[in-house]
């Protein structure tokens, strides 16, 4: 009886979040071009694809 939750529209908003960074980690420990580079935007055109999906993800924009 506690009406609405908003738990789910939580999980849906951080889910993609994490997802995406930790694609992005991921390819930076085995992507030689991003792996020790300060700036993900520094790395390969694939690791700044994740990076970028990362930020759309986190500011919660798809276009
Ligand atoms: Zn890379």
């Amino acid at each position: 009886m506690s009406g609405g939750r908003v738990e789910s529209r939580v999980r849906n908003a951080e889910l993609p979040m994490p997802r995406a960074y930790r694609l992005w980690f991921e390819h930076t420990t085995k992507c030689p071009d991003c792996k020790g580079k300060p700036k993900a935007q520094d790395g390969c055109e694939a690791g700044r694809e994740l990076w970028g999906a990362y930020r759309l993800a986190r500011t919660g924009r798809t276009s």
